[in-house]
């Protein structure tokens, strides 16, 4: 069977990059860049006075110990100020505003004598006087060409910062890909309807629509089918119109698992059956094609569990591949264990726990997960602990990787 990462690497391996388009940066927030994008212009743009204070020549200051200087002028954020500053003179300087020419000092105005009252002139001692001090000089925090931000880049607020200060609008994204939900069985009840004997509400389908959006993707759901080869042959052939079509149910060995042999009819290609996990090792995944258009397929086992644990092992691998997103495979954070963990069986598990920031770390502790069908104590769970069994078990206070969730 194959293991995790072989698995992660065929999904990543069969997935076409999206195509770009542009949006406004008011739209840009969680979208992803889809090229380099380079420093237009020098920043800071002008030579920038980082304090409110007076601007002073140093060499004025060579071989005294203070200096009472004439303040020449005045100058705000916005001001041009090209004129230049003669020898023993000082200008009173605003934060953001342009240095003039000559000045190589700004001294900030509680570290000088200056007595509103009398403006035109000021005290400045030598030993609040450094070179270039409290001055930005232009061009020395980026230069024009300086890759600003890279491809595959999520534009969280920080980024929108960038982006508004060197004026992008529009910018560059990625297309997001266009997910359609399958769910599948003779069991399933939509939420709102009276339940049957024998009969469980459908709760992936809500659940994986969740998940798409969440994972930055246009969500449809193409509702519930039972276990029947002419409708599910049909919701598939609907559902191979989109990037990514996900199946929940009906992939495991059941008299009824009717998921693969109609993915086949349909012509889906099979790339994978079956991963050596925990839970969803029934998870089946394949490629469809026509012509240049292409669509993924994931077979998501049922029991609600697996089913999410499976989107964010193997559909989040494929949206990320698709966006070039680079931070996919990040395991975020380690955290100390606090309580023994073992594990039956020989696969790897994604276990559900809770991790929480106490006394300076983050600690985990496990939320007595029953399986894959235990939904209800995933509601404490905000972080999946990946476990390779070999490597167990694990006492109390060891160190494990957890991936936020
Ligand atoms: P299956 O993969 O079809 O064999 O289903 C495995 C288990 O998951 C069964 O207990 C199903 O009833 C349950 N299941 C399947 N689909 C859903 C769904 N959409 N919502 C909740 N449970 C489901
Ligand atoms: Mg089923």
């Amino acid at each position: 069977m194959l293991s995790v990462e072989q698995a992660t690497g065929l999904v990543e391996s069969h997935v076409q990059a999206l195509a770009q388009m542009d949006v406004s940066l008011a739209e840009a927030f969680g979208r992803i860049v889809a090229m380099d994008l380079q420093v237009p212009f020098p920043s800071p743009r002008f030579d920038k006075s980082m304090m409110d204070g007076f601007g002073v020549r140093c060499r004025d200051f060579v071989d005294h110990s203070q200096r009472r200087l004439p303040v020449v002028r005045t100058i705000t954020a916005g001001m041009t100020s090209s004129k230049p500053v003669s020898d023993e003179a000082a200008v009173r300087i605003m934060t953001g505003a342009v240095v003039p020419p000559g000045i190589d000092c700004v001294v900030p105005i509680e570290h000088v004598a200056f007595d509103e009252s009398d403006p035109g002139e000021v005290t400045v001692s030598s030993d609040k006087v450094r070179s270039e001090g409290n001055i930005l000089r232009k061009g020395s925090l980026a230069e024009p060409g300086d890759v600003l931000l890279f491809s595959g880049t999520e534009i969280g607020p920080q980024h929108i910062a960038v982006l508004a200060e060197f004026g992008f609008d529009p910018i560059p994204v990625f297309r997001r890909p266009a997910i359609a939900v399958l769910a599948t069985g003779n069991e399933l009840v939509d939420v709102g309807n009276p339940l049957g004997p024998g009969q469980i509400y459908n709760s992936n389908q809500p659940t994986l629509l969740a998940q798409s959006r969440q994972a930055g993707c246009f969500a449809t759901s193409l509702g519930v089918v039972a276990d029947d080869r002419e409708q599910l042959q049909a919701a598939i052939r609907q559902g191979l119109q989109h990037d990514i079509l996900l199946l929940s149910g009906g992939v495991s060995a059941g008299t009824l698992d009717l998921v693969p042999a109609e993915l086949a009819a349909a012509g889906v290609e099979c790339i994978f059956h079956k991963v050596a996990m925990k839970p969803g090792k029934p998870v089946w995944f394949g490629r469809w094609n026509d012509g240049d258009r292409t669509c993924l397929v994931f077979g998501l086992p049922g029991n609600p569990v697996s089913t999410m644990v499976c989107f964010e092992v193997f559909v989040k691998a494929a949206i990320n591949a698709m966006t070039g997103r680079s931070i996919a495979k990040a395991v975020s954070a380690k955290a100390v264990l606090q309580q023994e963990l073992s594990l039956k069986g020989d696969r790897f598990t994604y276990l559900p726990a809770r991790v929480q920031w106490s006394a300076g770390e983050y600690v985990v502790c496990s939320v007595n997960w029953a399986g894959s069908a235990d939904v209800r104590s995933t509601a404490n769970a905000n972080c999946l602990i990946p476990l390779h069994p070999e490597m167990g078990p694990w006492p109390a206070g060891t160190k494990v990787p957890v991936i936020p969730w």
